[in-house]
């Protein structure tokens, strides 16, 4: 379907259109806010939290990347190695938190227009209160 195709839709109809092309553009230089959740599930599938956390300064645990891109990404592939049980940051993404704007769909994503209203209202609900359990976890630490 082309672009044409798609915003001839009607919003509703291509609300299940986002799906992702697996481009690994947001994959790349990310360094993916984690929460306790994301690391436990991870660590539960043998991951070893020493090679994919890394602790900022503010105690925010991130994705650690290596080489340009979050150590999770198969360049070769062009697919992300742990895709069923990725973080919830990566799941809400193309929907991002932004200090200016709110709730905004990141401009990156080649798939963008292909999110609803709705769907970035639904999934931005997810992402404000993601950003508050690893806010807290984060003063936990
Ligand atoms: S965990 Fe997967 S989806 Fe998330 S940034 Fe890394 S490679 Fe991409």
């Amino acid at each position: 379907m082309n672009c044409a195709a798609i915003k001839a839709l009607k919003e509703e109809e291509y609300i299940l259109l986002m799906h992702c092309s697996h481009c690994g553009i947001c994959c790349e230089k990310t360094e993916m806010m984690l929460s306790n959740m994301d690391i436990e599930q991870l660590e539960g599938m043998g991951y070893d939290k020493r090679k994919f956390v890394r602790y900022d300064r503010y105690g925010f645990a991130r994705l650690k990347n290596r080489y340009g891109v979050c150590v999770f990404y198969d360049a070769e592939k062009c697919r992300c190695k742990v895709y069923e049980i990725r973080p919830v940051g990566c799941r809400i993404y193309p929907v991002i938190y932004s200090e200016r704007e709110g709730i905004v769909v990141d401009t990156l994503c080649p798939l963008q227009n292909t999110i609803s209203k709705r769907e970035i209202k639904r999934e931005g609900k997810k992402l404000i209160k993601l950003l508050w359990r690893i806010d807290s976890e984060a003063l936990a630490r």
